[in-house]
């Protein structure tokens, strides 16, 4: 089955076409996609913005994803797109868009989250069966959830104040490293001494595995202010750092909840990373150490497919359309959407 999916929660407009065979495994047909870089001037999202550059780019995304693919409209079964959450202006550009197309062609609609694009996104590039652990560290949510099938998510633990990528896109905004914010401190961080800045991990020592980062961000801030100027070098410091304290509080966390979800795993577990910070190369590294150590298997989507694309929102869309899961016309858009309130196989 053949799906085109769209993406329009927040600053990508995407386009994209996957197949999706019988016995489960998924082939990238069409890719596009369309990072919008006016923001950078704001240094953040403006939503406003952001909606009038999806209604602008989006139709040429998807003939561009057509005529990639070699496809025309009537070799797709689905219509795929972001339904929630995120920001709403964009998301209705790309749900109406869907909605148009979807009706127009007679093709069902599938209205996806996001979030389960995020979640479901590595059983598109590798061999991922349920159940397995998902850590989602994106630039709105930081979870770790059991993911027992499709629409079915039971969370562990969740930040209780900053997204991950939040408190790195501010660390990087209060460097001046510029944003998006992940990228710029992983490139500083390359050449910084990451033991020079003792910064906090929050939450050490406490039950559970839910997470904290807005007492790293403060202690950035101070770090910044105690130093009397701040070089390319300080910079590079404080971002390796930042970077090393995130490490050790995925990697504690991460490592709770698998002790957490414990048989409910399988004998032979699995730690799926999704969302934007999982294209971070060091992240990845500290996860696989982690993984090693505890006899479980690591996948990671390729960085490209961890930041906000296409690709999630039409592979999530053809997982759901494989099991009969298809949605109204009149699908409402929602900007807020926890995964643990998904409509389940
Ligand atoms: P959500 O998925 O929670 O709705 P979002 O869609 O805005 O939020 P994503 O596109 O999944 O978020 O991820 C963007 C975030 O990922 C940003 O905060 C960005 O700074 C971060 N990010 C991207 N690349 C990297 C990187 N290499 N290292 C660390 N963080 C990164
Ligand atoms: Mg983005
Ligand atoms: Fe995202």
């Amino acid at each position: 089955m053949i799906v085109l999916g769209l993406e329009t929660s927040c600053d990508e407009t995407a386009a994209a076409i996957v197949r999706r065979r019988a016995d489960g495994t998924g082939e990238l047909l069409a890719n596009q996609i369309l990072s919008q870089m006016d923001h950078a001037a704001y240094g953040g999202v403006v939503p406003e913005l952001a909606a009038r550059a999806h209604v602008t780019h989006l139709d040429a995304l998807i003939t561009a994803a057509l005529s990639e693919a070699k496809l025309d409209f009537t070799d797709l079964d689905g219509i795929a797109a972001t339904a929630g959450p995120g920001l709403i202006g964009g998301v209705l550009v790309g749900l109406m868009t869907a909605k148009g197309l979807a009706f127009a062609h007679g093709l069902p609609l599938i209205g996806v989250n996001h979030l389960e694009g995020h979640a479901l996104t590595a059983r598109l590039t590798d061999e991922a069966p349920f159940p397995y652990l998902l850590l989602l560290v994106s630039g709105g949510h930081c979870q770790l959830l059991i993911v027992e099938g499709v629409g079915r998510y039971e969370r562990l633990g969740a930040t209780i104040d900053d997204a991950v990528g939040e408190a790195f896109d501010k660390t990087a905004k209060m460097m001046g490293l510029g944003y998006p914010g992940g990228p710029a401190v992983e490139k500083a961080a390359a050449s910084g001494n990451a033991d020079r800045f003792a910064l906090p991990r929050p939450l050490t020592g406490r039950e559970g595995c839910d997470f904290s980062f807005s007492g790293l961000k403060t202690a950035v801030r101070k770090a910044l202010l105690d130093l009397e100027e701040v070089g390319p070098q300080d910079k590079a410091d404080l971002a390796a750092s930042f970077q090393k304290a995130v490490g050790d509080i995925l990697a504690r966390q991460t490592g709770k909840a698998l002790e957490m979800a414990g048989a409910r795993l399988g004998p032979a577990p699995r730690l799926v990373v999704a969302g934007g910070v999982a294209a971070n190369r060091y992240l990845r590294t500290r996860l696989e150490a982690l993984c090693q150590e505890r006899g479980a298997q690591l996948i990671v989507p390729p960085p490209k497919l961890c930041t906000d694309n296409g690709a999630m929102i039409a592979w999530a869309g053809a997982e759901r359309l494989a099991l009969g899961l298809s949605d109204p016309l009149d699908l409402a858009a929602r900007a807020r959407w926890p995964l643990t309130d998904l409509a389940a196989s």
